[in-house]
């Protein structure tokens, strides 16, 4: 199986100098990809600025704001069979950006922010040929407002996690995730290591996707 995931934060520029962004560190979709290779399948990972290594054997396209990485993806989205949205795109962007420095005034400094364009809501919302799986950092209601974002957003699969815990989740190396699916059903796994969690998630991803191919052809 062809896999497009995305992993970590976008930049949104304020300045040549500053920007918005947001605490991923990229490791769980590092370690998604990673697990896809080890089991066989062909990756190409799209991702944010982070400090993590790529995996051997993906096919690596880097991007800083969330107007590249939404490029990158409809550039990649037709030679795949499983998109994973684990990138935390920026949702807000400055509305205008300054192409020389703000100078530090004695007064307070208002940014105007507009949303940025959200990538899971642009995909095709029928006939699609790929499995889509989105992902839902939450600090309240995790459950409640994943299953909205799975509507929304259309996705075949979320991913939910709570990200008020301050020992694991983000930036952290362990993870606890719960699964909520189309037709209602839950998974869960317990808090392990990234890498444990995403060979988890991979496995899932891949049975989602094998579904629909035999739902296809029979
Ligand atoms: O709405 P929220 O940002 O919480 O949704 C999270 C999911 O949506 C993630 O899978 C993320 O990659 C995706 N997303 C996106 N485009 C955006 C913002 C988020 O595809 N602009």
């Amino acid at each position: 199986m062809r896999f497009l995931v995305t992993a970590g934060p976008t930049r949104e520029p304020i300045d040549p100098i500053r920007y918005l962004s947001n605490r991923s560190s990229g490791k769980m979709g590092y370690a998604i990809a990673e697990a896809a290779i080890n089991a066989g399948h062909d990756v190409v990972l799209i991702s944010g600025p982070v400090d993590v290594d790529p995996p051997r054997g993906a096919e690596l396209t880097s991007v800083l704001t969330s107007d590249d990485m939404f490029d990158a993806v409809h550039e990649h989205l037709h030679d795949c069979d499983v998109l994973v949205m684990c990138a935390a795109v920026a949702d807000y962007k400055p509305k205008q950006l300054s192409k020389t420095k703000i100078k530090k005034r004695d007064a307070d400094l208002s940014l105007e922010l507009i949303p940025t364009r959200d990538i899971l809501a642009s995909l095709p919302k029928e006939d699609r040929n790929y499995v889509v799986v989105g992902f839902a950092a939450e600090t309240e209601n995790v459950e409640a407002r994943a299953r909205k974002k799975l509507e929304e957003k259309n996705c075949d699969v979320i991913v939910a996690n709570d990200v008020s815990h301050p020992d694991f989740g983000m930036e952290s190396d362990e993870n606890e995730v719960t699964m909520l699916f189309r037709d209602g059903k839950i998974k869960k796994i317990a808090r392990s290591p990234k890498k444990i969690v995403a060979r988890e998630l991979l496995k899932v991803f891949a049975n989602v996707c094998e579904k629909r191919l035999t739902k296809k052809i029979s």
